[in-house]
């Protein structure tokens, strides 16, 4: 089968999975794919399905709603994503109307994507996730028309992308001990904390490895003298950082903390797009970088840029997300000094195939774009 026959297959397969089947919509799809020279944008609901009940200080559940992207030009499709963890007040509904909103076919040059981004930024405020999912459907795209991976568009080095840690999230103490053997081929592991046996999740991992723990308190410890002790506790159980330590509003007390604080402090909740790196400079060491915050690949680039400028750490993560968005992030792995890209593997029904993590690090393939393959 030629590439282009399998492009057309793999799109009318993708509409004929999801529900309800429609004429009108296959009819759209092949006008798709015959070769029209403006950028088409279709999308379809998909529930991501979690391995662990995944618990965090402030609450859990046990899937997360996402939406599938797919944008096409003459005949090659770009795929993207948008992932919705409740907290940060996006869904189904919100992102399929912003992207029903959109009017990407006045688009007929895919590689004018400042252009088409500012477009698509400009229509609704927020929406990041939304927005997120063009701009990485769009990076796709452009990947596959020049042949080539984003970081070797960006002249990236792939030998240089960091170890990814593997999440340890809050829960019962037979569950953390299990979840630490899963953990087995990471070489670095995460710890959820931010509530009140936060020394006693850190001593049963403690009791099993000494691997290196990057510590996320989602914004768990609500006083900066609690936050210091936390710290100054972690500081001897071989911790690399501490992410969020505090609610995001209490940047004074971040500030305070980190003048104290014998680990590096990463800003997750506090920093969304690029004006916020500016502001949490002076009270977070790092940044913590995600597509579903940034509204993509675009910015996050522009993030890198201004953080490295301002001699902050850098941390790509991501949300529960399929192999799709999480192999975007990892196109900047490179750039990063941490990387936390392990949401694709809490999921059960992953429909992608993309980056690997291998021996414990992010590992990126030679497959153009964003590095995926619809499965
Ligand atoms: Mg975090």
């Amino acid at each position: 089968m030629d590439r282009r026959k399998f492009i057309r297959n793999t799109m009318l397969g993708m509409i004929a999975v999801s529900s309800p089947i429609s004429i009108s919509a296959m009819d759209s799809a092949t006008r798709a794919l015959t070769g029209s020279k403006s950028l088409k944008l279709s999308f379809k609901p998909y529930e991501l399905k979690l391995r662990h009940s995944f618990n965090l200080a402030k609450y859990s559940r046990t899937t997360t709603p996402d939406v599938l992207v797919q944008i096409e030009w003459d005949g090659i499709v770009g795929y993207g994503e948008a992932s919705m963890p409740p907290y940060l007040g996006e869904s189904i509904e919100s992102v399929c109307k912003f992207l029903s909103n959109l009017d990407l076919a006045q688009f007929t040059d895919p590689f004018r994507l400042e252009e088409i981004l500012q477009y698509v930024d400009s229509t609704a405020p927020n929406n990041r996730a939304a927005k997120a999912s063009v701009d990485i459907a769009m990076h796709d795209l452009i990947g596959k028309i020049i042949g080539q991976p984003w970081y070797k568009i960006w002249g990236l080095s792939p030998e240089k992308a960091p170890n990814t840690s593997f999440t340890i999230g809050i829960d019962k103490a037979d569950v953390v001990r299990k979840k630490v053997e899963e953990a087995a081929p990471y070489k670095v592991l995460k710890v959820k904390m931010g509530l009140d046996n936060d020394k006693e999740l850190v001593e049963i991992i403690r009791s099993m490895t000494d691997r290196p723990l990057c510590v996320d308190a989602n914004q768990g410890w609500s006083s900066k003298e609690k936050a210091l002790e936390m710290c100054e506790w972690l500081a001897d159980k071989n911790c690399l950082f501490v992410e969020q330590p505090m609610p995001k509003e209490m940047l004074d007390e971040t500030a305070w903390l980190r003048e104290r604080s014998p680990l590096p402090l990463i800003a997750d909740e506090f920093l969304q797009r690029l004006p916020d790196v500016k502001r949490a400079y002076g009270a977070y060491d790092g940044i913590n970088i995600k597509l579903m915050k940034s509204t993509g690949l675009h910015e996050a680039y522009q993030m890198v840029s201004i953080a490295r400028a301002l001699d902050m750490k850098l941390m790509v993560g991501c949300m529960t997300e399929t192999s799709c968005a999480v192999s975007a992030a990892a196109q900047l792995a490179p750039l990063m000094n941490f990387a936390d890209l392990d949401g694709n593997l809490l999921i059960a029904n992953d429909c992608f195939d993309g980056m690997k993590i291998v021996d414990g690090k992010v590992t990126l393939t030679d497959l153009p774009g964003i590095g995926v393959k619809p499965l």
